[in-house]
């Protein structure tokens, strides 16, 4: 069994996989294996809302990517509503054809022809195993389906994948911090189906209903995606599965809202929903995608967020390339640019993430119905600083309500806002910092938890 040496490996050909192993190709780097436990065909299959910003698909034609925008995007949301658990609020927002609904295969698919064709090489039905780390490389174990363990070695190694990966769980490489809690993903029933009856307003737009009641702080979607076909599903914190099924809560609170002629395809899966860890590379080792965490806590969604982690890791592995050992120094820009374009604003989505799932239905409905928590403002407040500026508005508000959810929520939320602010700008000060960071958030969970 002899090694294959690459400049670089990536674990994962899902969006995050794909866009890294692009980026770097298109960056210059010649040897990047991309491993991938489906067949190539199966490549960008997935259970999935399919909703994507209109600017991501944007952003991967800018980069070259072979996306053929007719034949990718099924639909545009021109409005979305955000429905009270009692039903009797659907606050609508406005969001100008912002959220595309697509063809989730045949993006992945040109995502890895976008790669495939820049020279990077695919395995595909190759597992990854285990790893080792030596001083200047890593080794790589996978399995390949009928046939003997492969083994590749590379100075720098990009995981994408996914939300179980095993590299970000191992405590000997990412400490307790890469630990994902059952609190912190949603676990999903999500049915592509036709349509028979249905309220005339989903048509147009994204539809997001909420109850604790019901989904204990998830959510349930209706998404239109082509002549009354339509994405919807729902999600429940996974601490909640052993008592709940979202399978059931579907079938009992979701079909009951319209008729279903025909099912096209179902499935199940899990999201993470959490603030972004407190550091994604370790060593030459970078975490991308799902795989390190890097989704809006609120609502899962990450395919916007793993494009992005993949491009800014790309880039920086066709940086650092060829070098004698990359160093965890020398990676340490992928978590500061990170931060930048995502860490700041989902470190306080995850504030509110964490209150939803304590707010009980009869303080969601109060809320809806006198505006004082507009999560339609809050979901599409894009840039921090607006973030930023609606909460500290909202807060005013908050402090003289008789909510201990809503009145502790500015302290902390400042807290984060501190914290993120001053982010280490090396590897040394991360642990002190982590830890911080990390309380942060347990505490304010602890102050305002209903039950689990
Ligand atoms: C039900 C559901 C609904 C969602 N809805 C939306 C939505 O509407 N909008 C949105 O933006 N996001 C949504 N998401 C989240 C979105 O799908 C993910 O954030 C996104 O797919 C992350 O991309 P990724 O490349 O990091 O990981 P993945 O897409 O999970 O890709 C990981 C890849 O790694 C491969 N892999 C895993 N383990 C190994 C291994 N050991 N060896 C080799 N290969 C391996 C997998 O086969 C896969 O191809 C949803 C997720 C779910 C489950």
């Amino acid at each position: 069994m002899s090694d294959r040496k690459f400049d670089l490996i990536v674990l994962g050909a899902g969006t995050a996989g794909c866009l890294a192993s692009y980026t770097a190709a298109k960056a210059g780097l010649e040897k990047i294996a991309l491993i991938e436990r489906k067949s190539k065909e199966k490549i960008g299959k997935k259970v999935c809302g399919d909703g994507i910003g209109t600017k991501h698909i944007q952003f991967l034609k800018e980069k070259g990517l072979p996306i053929q925008e007719q034949e990718t995007i099924y639909n545009r949301s021109k409005t979305a509503h955000l429905i009270s658990p009692d039903g009797e609020k659907d606050y609508a927002l406005d969001i100008k054809g912002q959220l595309a609904i697509i063809d989730r295969h045949k993006l992945g698919q040109s995502l890895l022809k976008g790669a495939i064709d820049k020279g990077v090489q695919l395995f595909p039905n190759t597992k990854f195993k285990t790893l080792k780390r030596r001083e200047d490389s890593i080794k790589v174990h996978c399995s390949k389906k009928g046939a003997d363990s492969l083994t590749f070695i590379a100075p720098l190694l990009i995981d994408a994948t996914g939300i179980n990966s095993l590299i970000r769980e191992d405590s000997a490489i990412f400490g307790d911090f890469g630990k994902l809690q059952d609190n912190e993903q949603y676990y999903c029933y999500r049915e592509i189906c036709k349509l028979g009856k249905f309220p005339e307003s989903y048509l147009d737009s994204a539809v997001f209903k909420f109850s604790n009641a019901i989904t204990k702080g998830g959510y349930m979607w209706f998404f239109h995606r082509k002549n009354h076909e339509f994405n919807l599903g729902t999600g429940i914190p996974k601490s909640w599965s052993k008592e709940l099924s979202p399978k059931m809560i579907y079938q009992n609170h979701m079909l009951s809202r319209v008729r279903r002629e025909k099912v096209i395809g179902f499935g199940g899966g899990f999201v993470p929903t959490r603030h972004p860890l407190p550091s994604h590379v370790k060593d030459n080792i970078i975490l991308i995608g799902d795989a390190g965490l890097i989704v809006n806590p609120l609502h899962g969604g990450g395919l916007g967020s793993s494009i992005a982690s993949g491009y800014i890791s790309g880039k920086i592995a066709a940086k650092q390339i060829p070098a004698e050992a990359v160093k965890e120094e020398d990676l340490w820009p992928f978590n500061l640019q990170l931060l930048e374009r995502y860490g700041l604003r989902y470190s306080i989505l995850d504030l509110y993430r964490i209150l939803l799932q304590n707010m009980p239905d009869k303080e969601l409905n109060k809320a809806f119905k006198e505006g004082y928590l507009p999560l339609g403002k809050i979901f599409y407040a894009r840039e921090y600083d607006l973030l930023m500026k609606l909460s500290r508005k909202l807060g005013e508000i908050w402090k003289e309500l008789p909510s201990k959810r809503l009145n502790l929520l500015p302290t902390y939320l400042e807290r984060i806002n501190n914290l993120t602010k001053s982010y280490p700008v090396s590897p040394q000060e991360l642990n002190h910092w982590a830890q911080k960071y990390e309380q942060t958030y347990l505490d304010y969970e602890s102050k305002i938890s209903l039950t689990k």
